[in-house]
């Protein structure tokens, strides 16, 4: 099968969280069962060019209609990890801006993307089976193939639509649509790309919903959630009007990147049967973080530090971990300034504690690095579509501790009182988004590792043992895929 993915991000040249790394690891397991897989991107100044292997421009000129004009854009290709991607860089500087999102017109920015990628397909020929479109960034790009591209000629592909993250919609002005040669009368009612919150609003991810052939989500509890909860942001009756071509697939994890008995980045490699090797990674985790080598588990947090992913318990975690016998180690940014700016605070208020190390900042080698060296991870996020660190802290047996919500109550199951044998229990949940909650999660984890270690390397190794490789979610996709092409 032919299938084009169109994306925002694409691991590891264009990551800012999990949506990098599910359109890698789904596009190489695709690949890998034999289909052509190609992938459009922006061509964003602050691309990892390092990573990209022959970039090489393709395409000179390629005009694309916007607004009253036509913008200028070269198209580039190039391999990433193997991986066939196209850039499209318009000349107008839409992409020059040293980051990839946050910027005030990223609507604009990415419905021009949205069309540029299309036409390019247009004027290239490239009549894939599928394409593949990615959250809101991307929503336009089934709106403009049936509306538009389809009557220049092609009819032949069909859309799958992936929600990632719902709190992300991609609100803006009725004039995006004119600039991509929409009528906005036409598209701005209810039943189409209109708002249900503000009343002249444009929706980009409710065009991806209403238009696309099929839509995921990125964990079947967060389809429930989107559907029946405030998780839906407002498009909950969206979903439910098209509730016959929605489907939750887990996320898989990309396992030629995280796992720790390949991993280029750690000091020790080992798997299930040489779990001891983890413990000189614990050590050259402390070595490289200044922490001191005491008999303590080190507890680990990697993540964006948005409000989505409970700063507020991470922070109280801190203190906790700290009070109770634990070394504490987090990697994360985040895009608000303010929160930033308070954990650069608790950096220089904890400078000078040998058992905590913070580093604010996005470092890939170091995250392989804590996943290996820590015994536990933490993740008590508000709200999760599914999370990935708790995945791939289990395969390098590091014990996830989670909040019961999204894509977390799909693959952590309580040590004490999940419904299931013992060897499928694999970390610890808490329900309630409070520091009682986790504070109670934590006292069990700290206290096993202490009290009953036999019992806590048990955890470890059937969370080792979990499959959250790519082979099912593949497999669900590409039965997607072949039904929608029977439509
Ligand atoms: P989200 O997509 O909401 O950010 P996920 O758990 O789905 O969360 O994916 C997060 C991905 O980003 C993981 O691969 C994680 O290792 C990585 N990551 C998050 N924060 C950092 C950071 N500060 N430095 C390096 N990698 C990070």
């Amino acid at each position: 099968m032919y299938i084009v993915m169109i994306t925002p991000e694409c691991a590891p040249i264009a990551k800012v969280g999990g949506l990098g790394d599910v359109v890698q690891g789904l596009s190489n397991e695709l690949s890998i069962r034999g289909n052509t897989v190609e992938l459009i991107l922006p061509k964003y100044d602050c691309m990892r060019y390092e990573r990209i292997w022959g970039l090489e421009k393709t395409y000179n000129n390629l005009w694309v209609p916007y607004h009253d004009q036509w913008i200028p854009c070269d198209v580039y290709f190039g391999f990433a990890e193997g991986l066939k991607c196209f850039f499209i860089e318009p000349h107008n500087g839409f992409f020059q801006r040293g980051t990839y999102y946050g910027q005030p017109d990223d609507p604009q920015r990415f419905a021009f993307f949205c069309k540029a990628a299309l036409e390019f397909m247009l004027r290239s020929n490239k009549y894939p089976e599928i394409i593949h479109c990615h959250d809101w960034q991307t929503g336009l790009v089934p709106v403009l193939l049936f509306e538009q591209y389809k009557y220049l000629g092609m009819t032949h592909p069909r859309v799958c639509y992936t929600l990632h993250n719902m709190r992300h919609q991609g609100v803006t002005g009725g004039h995006i649509l004119q600039q991509v040669g929409l009528d906005p009368a036409a598209y701005m009612t209810p039943e189409r790309l209109l708002d249900h919150t503000y009343p002249h609003g444009v929706n980009l991810m409710k065009g991806g919903i209403v238009f696309s052939n099929f839509i995921t989500t990125v964990s079947p509890r967060y389809l429930d959630e989107i559907r029946y909860t405030d998780q839906g942001y407002g498009l909950q009756h969206t979903l439910h009007e098209h509730s016959q071509k929605l489907g939750g697939i887990l996320n898989g994890v990309d396992y030629k990147v995280w796992n720790p008995d390949i991993d280029p980045y750690i000091a020790a490699r080992y798997n299930l049967k040489t779990l001891d090797k983890k413990y000189e990674n614990k050590t050259a985790l402390r070595h490289r973080l200044w922490l001191r080598d005491e008999y303590k588990p080190i507890v680990g947090v990697i993540s964006r530090l948005d409000p989505q992913k409970g700063v507020e318990l991470i922070r109280h975690a801190l203190f906790y971990c700290l009070a109770n016998g634990c070394q504490f180690v987090l990697l994360g940014a985040s895009a608000s300034n303010s929160i930033n700016a308070d954990f650069w605070y608790l950096k220089q208020y904890l400078n000078d504690d040998p058992d905590c190390h913070l580093e604010i900042g996005y470092d890939e080698d170091l995250a392989h690095q804590i996943y290996a060296g820590a015994d536990m991870l933490i993740v008590p996020s508000i709200y999760e579509p599914c999370g990935l660190t708790q995945m791939i802290a289990m395969k390098y047996g590091t014990v996830p501790i989670v909040r019961h919500v999204g894509g977390l109550a799909d693959t952590v199951f309580d040590a004490n009182y999940a419904h299931k044998p013992y060897h499928e229990r694999n970390g610890f949940v808490f329900h309630d988004f409070n520091h009682e909650g986790i504070e109670a999660a934590l006292h069990r984890a700290i206290g096993l590792w202490y009290e009953y270690p036999q019992y806590f390397r048990e955890l470890m190794e059937n969370g080792m043992r979990y499959d959250f490789s790519w082979n099912h979610p593949g497999q669900h996709y590409l039965n997607i895929y072949h039904h929608i092409q029977e439509i």
